[in-house]
Protein backbone atom coordinates (compact mmCIF):
# COMPACT_ATOMS: atom_id res chain seq x y z
CA UNK A 1 0.00 0.00 0.00
CA UNK A 2 2.95 2.16 1.18
CA UNK A 3 4.39 1.74 -2.05
CA UNK A 4 1.18 2.29 -4.04
CA UNK A 5 0.85 5.60 -2.21
CA UNK A 6 3.83 7.01 -3.02
CA UNK A 7 4.13 6.28 -6.93
CA UNK A 8 0.56 7.74 -6.79
CA UNK A 9 1.80 11.32 -7.48
CA UNK A 10 4.59 10.58 -9.79
CA UNK A 11 1.64 8.83 -12.16
CA UNK A 12 -0.52 11.84 -11.59
CA UNK A 13 2.39 13.68 -12.91
CA UNK A 14 2.42 11.70 -15.92
CA UNK A 15 -0.83 11.83 -16.93
CA UNK A 16 -0.49 15.73 -16.72
CA UNK A 17 2.31 15.73 -18.75
CA UNK A 18 1.17 13.40 -21.28
CA UNK A 19 -2.22 15.31 -22.02
CA UNK A 20 -1.98 17.72 -24.57
CA UNK A 21 -0.52 14.60 -26.93
CA UNK A 22 -3.40 12.34 -24.99
CA UNK A 23 -6.26 14.53 -25.64
CA UNK A 24 -7.01 14.01 -29.33
CA UNK A 25 -7.61 10.55 -28.71
CA UNK A 26 -8.82 10.24 -25.40
CA UNK A 27 -11.58 7.77 -25.56
CA UNK A 28 -15.35 9.20 -24.50
CA UNK A 29 -17.08 8.66 -21.21
CA UNK A 30 -17.41 4.95 -20.39
CA UNK A 31 -21.63 5.77 -18.75
CA UNK A 32 -24.06 8.04 -20.66
CA UNK A 33 -25.97 9.27 -17.47
CA UNK A 34 -28.36 10.21 -20.39
CA UNK A 35 -29.19 6.84 -20.97
CA UNK A 36 -29.97 5.69 -16.90
CA UNK A 37 -32.51 8.34 -17.13
CA UNK A 38 -34.61 7.10 -20.26
CA UNK A 39 -33.84 3.63 -18.61
CA UNK A 40 -36.48 4.52 -16.20
CA UNK A 41 -38.62 6.90 -17.73
CA UNK A 42 -41.42 4.97 -19.18
CA UNK A 43 -44.51 4.67 -17.29
CA UNK A 44 -46.61 1.97 -16.74
CA UNK A 45 -49.78 3.88 -15.91
CA UNK A 46 -49.68 5.41 -19.57
CA UNK A 47 -49.61 2.42 -20.79
CA UNK A 48 -52.49 0.81 -19.35
CA UNK A 49 -54.26 3.71 -20.21
CA UNK A 50 -52.85 3.32 -24.10
CA UNK A 51 -53.65 -0.61 -23.77
CA UNK A 52 -57.14 0.18 -22.67
CA UNK A 53 -58.06 2.61 -25.19
CA UNK A 54 -57.03 0.39 -27.69
CA UNK A 55 -59.01 -2.56 -26.20
CA UNK A 56 -61.77 -0.67 -26.04
CA UNK A 57 -62.13 -0.52 -29.92
CA UNK A 58 -63.59 -3.98 -29.38
CA UNK A 59 -61.70 -5.43 -32.56
CA UNK A 60 -59.01 -4.50 -34.29
CA UNK A 61 -59.03 -7.15 -37.28
CA UNK A 62 -57.33 -5.95 -40.14
CA UNK A 63 -60.63 -7.18 -42.17
CA UNK A 64 -62.92 -5.14 -39.39
CA UNK A 65 -64.76 -2.06 -39.72
CA UNK A 66 -63.11 0.69 -40.97
CA UNK A 67 -66.24 4.08 -40.64
CA UNK A 68 -66.96 3.38 -36.93
CA UNK A 69 -65.70 5.45 -34.98
CA UNK A 70 -66.00 3.19 -31.60
CA UNK A 71 -64.89 0.07 -33.15
CA UNK A 72 -62.37 -1.66 -35.27
CA UNK A 73 -59.40 -0.79 -36.83
CA UNK A 74 -60.37 2.29 -38.46
CA UNK A 75 -60.98 4.07 -35.28
CA UNK A 76 -57.66 2.28 -33.74
CA UNK A 77 -55.85 3.45 -36.32
CA UNK A 78 -57.06 6.61 -36.14
CA UNK A 79 -56.66 7.66 -32.21
CA UNK A 80 -53.45 6.37 -33.36
CA UNK A 81 -52.56 9.05 -35.34
CA UNK A 82 -54.41 11.60 -33.16
CA UNK A 83 -52.08 10.40 -30.49
CA UNK A 84 -48.83 10.81 -32.57
CA UNK A 85 -50.01 14.19 -33.34
CA UNK A 86 -50.79 14.85 -29.55
CA UNK A 87 -47.22 13.97 -28.89
CA UNK A 88 -46.09 16.59 -31.75
CA UNK A 89 -47.96 19.24 -30.36
CA UNK A 90 -46.65 18.71 -27.11
CA UNK A 91 -42.78 19.03 -28.67
CA UNK A 92 -43.34 21.78 -31.24
CA UNK A 93 -44.03 19.36 -33.86
CA UNK A 94 -41.23 17.56 -33.80
CA UNK A 95 -42.72 14.28 -35.56
CA UNK A 96 -43.95 13.95 -39.13
CA UNK A 97 -47.06 11.51 -38.95
CA UNK A 98 -48.14 9.81 -41.47
CA UNK A 99 -50.09 6.95 -43.11
CA UNK A 100 -48.12 4.27 -44.58
CA UNK A 101 -50.43 1.87 -46.77
CA UNK A 102 -51.39 -0.30 -49.59
CA UNK A 103 -53.86 -2.24 -51.25
CA UNK A 104 -53.87 -6.17 -50.74
CA UNK A 105 -56.35 -8.66 -52.17
CA UNK A 106 -56.15 -12.18 -53.82
CA UNK A 107 -53.70 -13.41 -50.10
CA UNK A 108 -55.13 -16.49 -48.45
CA UNK A 109 -55.95 -14.27 -45.16
CA UNK A 110 -57.10 -11.18 -47.14
CA UNK A 111 -59.25 -12.02 -50.02
CA UNK A 112 -59.17 -8.58 -50.61
CA UNK A 113 -59.16 -5.85 -51.64
CA UNK A 114 -58.17 -4.15 -48.16
CA UNK A 115 -56.65 -1.01 -47.52
CA UNK A 116 -53.76 -1.95 -44.75
CA UNK A 117 -53.02 1.02 -43.34
CA UNK A 118 -50.50 1.69 -40.87
CA UNK A 119 -49.37 4.98 -38.77
CA UNK A 120 -45.58 6.30 -38.59
CA UNK A 121 -44.35 8.90 -36.68
CA UNK A 122 -40.85 10.24 -37.74
CA UNK A 123 -38.84 11.98 -35.89
CA UNK A 124 -36.19 13.71 -37.73
CA UNK A 125 -32.42 13.49 -37.14
CA UNK A 126 -30.60 17.12 -37.09
CA UNK A 127 -27.74 15.79 -38.95
CA UNK A 128 -28.18 12.75 -40.44
CA UNK A 129 -31.70 12.64 -41.11
CA UNK A 130 -31.84 9.83 -43.60
CA UNK A 131 -30.07 7.83 -41.26
CA UNK A 132 -32.97 5.70 -39.46
CA UNK A 133 -33.97 3.11 -36.61
CA UNK A 134 -37.27 2.46 -36.29
CA UNK A 135 -39.72 0.45 -33.23
CA UNK A 136 -42.66 -0.60 -34.07
CA UNK A 137 -45.91 -2.49 -32.49
CA UNK A 138 -48.88 -4.33 -34.21
CA UNK A 139 -52.65 -2.52 -34.12
CA UNK A 140 -54.17 -5.56 -35.38
CA UNK A 141 -55.90 -8.76 -33.19
CA UNK A 142 -57.56 -11.89 -33.94
CA UNK A 143 -59.54 -14.55 -31.93
CA UNK A 144 -59.57 -18.36 -33.00
CA UNK A 145 -60.67 -18.30 -36.39
CA UNK A 146 -57.94 -15.61 -38.34
CA UNK A 147 -60.41 -14.36 -40.93
CA UNK A 148 -63.16 -13.41 -37.78
CA UNK A 149 -63.19 -9.79 -38.36
CA UNK A 150 -66.27 -9.08 -35.91
CA UNK A 151 -66.51 -11.21 -32.41
CA UNK A 152 -64.48 -9.36 -29.57
CA UNK A 153 -60.72 -9.28 -30.18
CA UNK A 154 -58.81 -7.04 -27.41
CA UNK A 155 -55.21 -8.07 -28.36
CA UNK A 156 -54.57 -6.59 -24.83
CA UNK A 157 -50.97 -8.22 -24.84
CA UNK A 158 -50.73 -9.15 -28.75
CA UNK A 159 -50.24 -6.28 -29.47
CA UNK A 160 -51.88 -3.88 -27.77
CA UNK A 161 -48.70 -4.13 -25.40
CA UNK A 162 -46.45 -3.13 -28.80
CA UNK A 163 -48.33 -0.40 -29.65
CA UNK A 164 -48.97 1.23 -26.76
CA UNK A 165 -45.21 0.79 -25.75
CA UNK A 166 -44.10 2.48 -28.86
CA UNK A 167 -46.61 5.84 -28.25
CA UNK A 168 -44.64 5.93 -24.76
CA UNK A 169 -41.46 5.93 -26.40
CA UNK A 170 -42.36 8.74 -28.67
CA UNK A 171 -43.31 10.76 -25.77
CA UNK A 172 -40.11 10.02 -23.90
CA UNK A 173 -37.73 10.45 -26.55
CA UNK A 174 -39.52 13.46 -28.36
CA UNK A 175 -38.29 15.69 -25.21
CA UNK A 176 -34.88 15.50 -26.93
CA UNK A 177 -32.91 15.72 -30.51
CA UNK A 178 -31.06 13.26 -32.52
CA UNK A 179 -28.44 13.65 -35.06
CA UNK A 180 -29.92 10.24 -36.99
CA UNK A 181 -34.03 9.56 -37.21
CA UNK A 182 -36.33 7.90 -35.17
CA UNK A 183 -39.47 6.25 -36.43
CA UNK A 184 -42.41 5.11 -34.35
CA UNK A 185 -45.15 2.49 -36.22
CA UNK A 186 -48.12 1.61 -35.66
CA UNK A 187 -48.22 -1.44 -38.20
CA UNK A 188 -51.16 -3.00 -39.68
CA UNK A 189 -51.90 -6.68 -40.98
CA UNK A 190 -49.70 -8.55 -38.79
CA UNK A 191 -52.08 -11.70 -38.21
CA UNK A 192 -53.07 -11.65 -42.05
CA UNK A 193 -49.43 -12.26 -43.55
CA UNK A 194 -47.32 -9.46 -42.16
CA UNK A 195 -48.49 -6.89 -44.50
CA UNK A 196 -48.04 -3.82 -42.61
CA UNK A 197 -44.34 -4.48 -42.38
CA UNK A 198 -43.80 -5.54 -45.42
CA UNK A 199 -45.75 -2.16 -47.05
CA UNK A 200 -43.06 -0.05 -45.39
CA UNK A 201 -40.60 -1.97 -45.59
CA UNK A 202 -40.65 -1.62 -49.12
CA UNK A 203 -41.29 2.43 -49.21
CA UNK A 204 -37.93 2.39 -47.12
CA UNK A 205 -36.56 0.47 -49.84
CA UNK A 206 -37.52 2.79 -52.08
CA UNK A 207 -36.99 5.92 -50.93
CA UNK A 208 -33.24 4.60 -49.92
CA UNK A 209 -33.84 4.52 -46.09
CA UNK A 210 -30.46 3.95 -44.29
CA UNK A 211 -31.57 1.53 -41.70
CA UNK A 212 -29.51 0.34 -38.49
CA UNK A 213 -32.30 -1.59 -37.01
CA UNK A 214 -35.79 -2.67 -36.24
CA UNK A 215 -36.52 -3.14 -33.06
CA UNK A 216 -40.17 -4.67 -33.56
CA UNK A 217 -42.37 -5.31 -30.49
CA UNK A 218 -44.94 -7.99 -30.33
CA UNK A 219 -45.89 -8.93 -26.93
CA UNK A 220 -44.25 -7.12 -23.96
CA UNK A 221 -46.80 -7.48 -21.67
CA UNK A 222 -46.90 -11.10 -20.39
CA UNK A 223 -45.32 -12.17 -17.39
CA UNK A 224 -46.93 -15.32 -16.33
CA UNK A 225 -46.13 -17.75 -18.65
CA UNK A 226 -47.97 -21.24 -19.58
CA UNK A 227 -45.59 -22.90 -18.60
CA UNK A 228 -45.67 -21.72 -14.41
CA UNK A 229 -42.78 -19.23 -14.64
CA UNK A 230 -43.76 -16.07 -13.19
CA UNK A 231 -40.36 -13.57 -14.56
CA UNK A 232 -40.78 -10.01 -14.97
CA UNK A 233 -37.11 -9.85 -15.31
CA UNK A 234 -35.89 -10.72 -18.56
CA UNK A 235 -36.85 -10.12 -22.22
CA UNK A 236 -36.43 -11.69 -25.42
CA UNK A 237 -34.67 -10.50 -28.40
CA UNK A 238 -34.98 -12.70 -31.63
CA UNK A 239 -32.16 -12.66 -34.08
CA UNK A 240 -31.51 -14.29 -37.34
CA UNK A 241 -28.12 -15.81 -38.55
CA UNK A 242 -26.94 -14.90 -41.73
CA UNK A 243 -28.70 -12.37 -44.07
CA UNK A 244 -31.36 -13.16 -46.04
CA UNK A 245 -30.40 -11.33 -48.99
CA UNK A 246 -27.22 -12.81 -48.99
CA UNK A 247 -25.49 -14.12 -52.66
CA UNK A 248 -24.02 -17.28 -53.66
CA UNK A 249 -20.85 -15.30 -53.84
CA UNK A 250 -21.14 -13.63 -50.21
CA UNK A 251 -21.91 -17.11 -48.73
CA UNK A 252 -19.09 -18.85 -50.29
CA UNK A 253 -16.74 -15.80 -49.41
CA UNK A 254 -18.35 -16.16 -45.70
CA UNK A 255 -17.58 -19.48 -46.08
CA UNK A 256 -13.94 -18.73 -45.44
CA UNK A 257 -13.41 -16.05 -43.19
CA UNK A 258 -16.62 -16.22 -40.78
CA UNK A 259 -19.65 -14.27 -40.55
CA UNK A 260 -22.32 -16.79 -39.95
CA UNK A 261 -23.30 -15.79 -35.94
CA UNK A 262 -22.57 -11.71 -37.06
CA UNK A 263 -25.42 -10.52 -39.48
CA UNK A 264 -25.92 -7.13 -38.63
CA UNK A 265 -28.89 -7.95 -36.52
CA UNK A 266 -27.18 -10.61 -34.37
CA UNK A 267 -24.80 -7.68 -33.92
CA UNK A 268 -28.24 -5.65 -33.31
CA UNK A 269 -29.34 -8.19 -30.89
CA UNK A 270 -25.86 -7.63 -28.74
CA UNK A 271 -26.10 -4.21 -28.72
CA UNK A 272 -29.71 -4.25 -26.90
CA UNK A 273 -28.59 -6.74 -24.55
CA UNK A 274 -25.78 -4.23 -23.53
CA UNK A 275 -28.19 -1.61 -23.43
CA UNK A 276 -30.44 -3.34 -20.86
CA UNK A 277 -27.85 -2.20 -17.75
CA UNK A 278 -29.67 0.75 -18.56
CA UNK A 279 -32.87 -0.74 -17.22
CA UNK A 280 -32.84 -1.29 -13.64
CA UNK A 281 -33.84 -5.20 -13.27
CA UNK A 282 -34.08 -6.36 -16.39
CA UNK A 283 -32.11 -8.64 -18.44
CA UNK A 284 -31.87 -9.96 -22.01
CA UNK A 285 -32.20 -13.82 -23.31
CA UNK A 286 -30.22 -13.49 -26.93
CA UNK A 287 -32.36 -16.00 -29.30
CA UNK A 288 -30.35 -16.49 -32.17
CA UNK A 289 -33.39 -18.05 -34.79
CA UNK A 290 -35.17 -15.45 -36.58
CA UNK A 291 -38.29 -15.85 -34.15
CA UNK A 292 -40.31 -18.28 -32.27
CA UNK A 293 -39.91 -21.76 -33.90
CA UNK A 294 -41.80 -21.42 -36.72
CA UNK A 295 -43.53 -18.57 -36.07
CA UNK A 296 -43.72 -14.67 -37.71
CA UNK A 297 -43.15 -10.94 -36.92
CA UNK A 298 -43.57 -7.99 -38.49
CA UNK A 299 -39.29 -7.69 -38.14
CA UNK A 300 -38.97 -10.29 -40.89
CA UNK A 301 -40.38 -8.27 -43.81
CA UNK A 302 -37.12 -5.85 -43.08
CA UNK A 303 -35.30 -9.13 -42.46
CA UNK A 304 -36.12 -9.81 -45.99
CA UNK A 305 -35.09 -6.67 -47.54
CA UNK A 306 -31.94 -7.22 -45.94
CA UNK A 307 -31.88 -4.54 -43.26
CA UNK A 308 -30.69 -5.49 -39.82
CA UNK A 309 -33.96 -6.15 -37.67
CA UNK A 310 -34.86 -8.55 -34.19
CA UNK A 311 -38.23 -9.00 -32.56
CA UNK A 312 -38.39 -7.97 -28.57
CA UNK A 313 -40.94 -9.92 -26.72
CA UNK A 314 -41.68 -11.19 -23.24
CA UNK A 315 -39.75 -14.39 -22.29
CA UNK A 316 -42.34 -16.27 -21.37
CA UNK A 317 -45.77 -16.77 -23.17
CA UNK A 318 -49.12 -17.75 -22.19
CA UNK A 319 -50.86 -19.59 -25.39
CA UNK A 320 -54.42 -19.44 -23.86
CA UNK A 321 -53.81 -15.64 -24.20
CA UNK A 322 -53.03 -15.20 -27.60
CA UNK A 323 -55.57 -16.07 -30.84
CA UNK A 324 -58.30 -17.15 -28.84
CA UNK A 325 -61.90 -16.66 -28.85
CA UNK A 326 -62.85 -15.01 -25.48
CA UNK A 327 -64.31 -18.44 -23.54
CA UNK A 328 -64.05 -20.39 -20.30
CA UNK A 329 -63.89 -24.33 -20.62
CA UNK A 330 -64.14 -26.80 -18.21
CA UNK A 331 -62.14 -29.96 -18.32
CA UNK A 332 -62.62 -33.40 -17.31
CA UNK A 333 -61.47 -32.92 -13.58
CA UNK A 334 -63.61 -29.29 -13.48
CA UNK A 335 -61.01 -27.50 -13.66
CA UNK A 336 -62.01 -24.12 -15.30
CA UNK A 337 -59.12 -22.63 -18.11
CA UNK A 338 -60.00 -19.08 -19.04
CA UNK A 339 -58.87 -17.99 -22.70
CA UNK A 340 -58.63 -15.03 -24.05
CA UNK A 341 -56.14 -11.97 -24.95
CA UNK A 342 -57.87 -9.92 -21.92
CA UNK A 343 -56.44 -6.83 -20.32
CA UNK A 344 -56.14 -8.73 -17.03
CA UNK A 345 -53.31 -10.88 -18.57
CA UNK A 346 -50.95 -7.78 -18.83
CA UNK A 347 -48.48 -6.75 -16.61
CA UNK A 348 -48.25 -2.91 -16.98
CA UNK A 349 -44.56 -2.47 -15.08
CA UNK A 350 -43.30 -4.71 -17.37
CA UNK A 351 -44.69 -3.53 -20.31
CA UNK A 352 -42.65 -0.41 -19.44
CA UNK A 353 -39.39 -2.30 -18.59
CA UNK A 354 -39.08 -3.18 -22.15
CA UNK A 355 -40.52 -0.06 -23.06
CA UNK A 356 -37.52 1.24 -21.30
CA UNK A 357 -35.32 -1.22 -23.52
CA UNK A 358 -36.41 -0.08 -26.64
CA UNK A 359 -36.50 3.33 -25.55
CA UNK A 360 -32.27 3.27 -24.20
CA UNK A 361 -31.78 1.58 -27.52
CA UNK A 362 -33.42 3.71 -29.86
CA UNK A 363 -31.80 6.65 -28.46
CA UNK A 364 -28.58 5.61 -28.00
CA UNK A 365 -28.35 4.21 -31.44
CA UNK A 366 -29.99 7.90 -32.65
CA UNK A 367 -27.01 9.30 -30.99
CA UNK A 368 -24.03 7.22 -31.96
CA UNK A 369 -22.70 7.99 -35.45
CA UNK A 370 -23.51 5.93 -38.18
CA UNK A 371 -21.81 2.03 -38.48
CA UNK A 372 -18.75 2.24 -40.01
CA UNK A 373 -18.60 1.28 -44.09
CA UNK A 374 -17.08 -0.75 -46.46
CA UNK A 375 -15.37 -2.60 -42.75
CA UNK A 376 -12.71 -5.08 -44.06
CA UNK A 377 -9.79 -7.44 -42.65
CA UNK A 378 -6.64 -8.56 -42.93
CA UNK A 379 -3.41 -10.59 -41.76
CA UNK A 380 -3.63 -14.37 -42.60
CA UNK A 381 -0.20 -16.14 -42.05
CA UNK A 382 0.75 -13.01 -40.04
CA UNK A 383 0.93 -11.85 -35.95
CA UNK A 384 -1.30 -9.36 -36.71
CA UNK A 385 -4.75 -8.18 -37.77
CA UNK A 386 -5.91 -4.89 -39.57
CA UNK A 387 -9.10 -3.52 -39.56
CA UNK A 388 -9.83 -0.65 -42.24
CA UNK A 389 -13.25 1.02 -42.47
CA UNK A 390 -14.63 4.56 -44.37
CA UNK A 391 -14.87 7.01 -42.50
CA UNK A 392 -18.66 9.13 -42.69
CA UNK A 393 -18.93 12.74 -44.20
CA UNK A 394 -18.18 14.89 -41.25
CA UNK A 395 -21.47 16.78 -41.71
CA UNK A 396 -23.24 13.27 -40.75
CA UNK A 397 -21.55 12.51 -37.74
CA UNK A 398 -20.60 15.90 -36.38
CA UNK A 399 -20.05 14.13 -32.49
CA UNK A 400 -17.78 11.34 -33.88
CA UNK A 401 -15.00 10.80 -31.38
CA UNK A 402 -13.72 8.13 -33.52
CA UNK A 403 -14.23 3.76 -33.22
CA UNK A 404 -13.22 0.87 -30.84
CA UNK A 405 -12.05 -2.39 -32.31
CA UNK A 406 -13.63 -5.48 -31.16
CA UNK A 407 -12.87 -8.94 -31.06
CA UNK A 408 -13.96 -12.55 -29.39
CA UNK A 409 -13.17 -16.13 -29.00
CA UNK A 410 -14.87 -18.02 -32.41
CA UNK A 411 -17.05 -19.42 -29.46
CA UNK A 412 -18.21 -16.77 -27.45
CA UNK A 413 -21.67 -15.33 -28.10
CA UNK A 414 -20.74 -11.94 -27.38
CA UNK A 415 -18.15 -9.07 -27.72
CA UNK A 416 -15.32 -10.01 -24.66
CA UNK A 417 -12.33 -7.35 -25.82
CA UNK A 418 -12.75 -4.14 -26.74
CA UNK A 419 -9.79 -0.68 -27.41
CA UNK A 420 -10.30 2.22 -28.54
CA UNK A 421 -8.58 3.27 -31.17
CA UNK A 422 -9.27 6.94 -32.01
CA UNK A 423 -10.53 9.01 -35.26
CA UNK A 424 -8.54 6.59 -37.74
CA UNK A 425 -9.54 4.62 -40.62
CA UNK A 426 -7.62 1.65 -39.72
CA UNK A 427 -5.99 -0.19 -36.63
CA UNK A 428 -3.42 -3.19 -36.63
CA UNK A 429 -3.84 -5.12 -33.65
CA UNK A 430 -0.48 -6.79 -32.95
CA UNK A 431 0.31 -9.98 -31.98
CA UNK A 432 -3.36 -10.93 -32.22
CA UNK A 433 -3.62 -13.64 -34.46
CA UNK A 434 -6.54 -13.08 -37.28
CA UNK A 435 -7.43 -16.95 -36.67
CA UNK A 436 -8.13 -17.08 -33.54
CA UNK A 437 -11.44 -14.75 -32.91
CA UNK A 438 -14.03 -12.44 -34.61
CA UNK A 439 -13.52 -9.07 -35.23
CA UNK A 440 -15.36 -5.76 -35.69
CA UNK A 441 -15.04 -2.20 -35.04
CA UNK A 442 -17.59 0.56 -33.88
CA UNK A 443 -18.31 3.77 -34.18
CA UNK A 444 -17.89 6.31 -30.91
CA UNK A 445 -19.86 9.73 -30.34
CA UNK A 446 -17.78 12.59 -27.95
CA UNK A 447 -20.56 11.05 -25.15
CA UNK A 448 -19.62 7.56 -25.26
CA UNK A 449 -22.84 6.38 -27.58
CA UNK A 450 -21.79 3.45 -29.55
CA UNK A 451 -22.98 2.12 -33.18
CA UNK A 452 -23.22 -1.63 -32.95
CA UNK A 453 -20.53 -3.37 -34.11
CA UNK A 454 -20.08 -4.26 -37.65
CA UNK A 455 -18.30 -7.48 -38.91
CA UNK A 456 -16.39 -7.51 -41.90
CA UNK A 457 -17.24 -7.78 -45.45
CA UNK A 458 -20.65 -8.48 -46.45
CA UNK A 459 -21.68 -10.62 -44.07
CA UNK A 460 -21.75 -8.10 -41.09
CA UNK A 461 -22.48 -4.90 -43.13
CA UNK A 462 -24.99 -2.24 -41.62
CA UNK A 463 -24.46 -0.12 -45.41
CA UNK A 464 -22.79 2.48 -47.10
CA UNK A 465 -23.39 5.99 -45.52
ZN1 LIG B 1 -50.51 -12.52 -32.87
Amino acid sequence: MRHAARLLPILVLAGLIALPVCAQTAPPPASIPRLDAIGTAPSAANIERDIRTLVGFGTRHTLSDTKSSTRGIGAARRWIFDEFTRISKACGGCLEVRYSSGIVQGEPRIPGPVDVVSVIAIQRGSADPNRYVIMSGDIDSRVTDVMNATSDSPGANDNASGVAGTLEAARILSKQRFPGSIVYAALSGEEQGLYGGKILAEQAKKEGWRIVGVLNNDMIGNSAGINGVVDNTTARVFAEGTRATETPEEARQRRFTGGEVDSPTRNLARYIERMATHVPNLDVMMVYRLDRFARGGHHRPFNDLGYPAVRVMETNEHYDRQHQDLRTETDAQGRRRVYGDTIDGVDFDYAAKLTALNAVSLAALATAPPPPAKVSIEGAVSADTTLKWARPDPEQAPNLAGYKVYWRLTTEPRWTHSRWVGDVGAYTLENIVIDNYFFGVAAVATDGSESPVVFPGAAGSFGDY
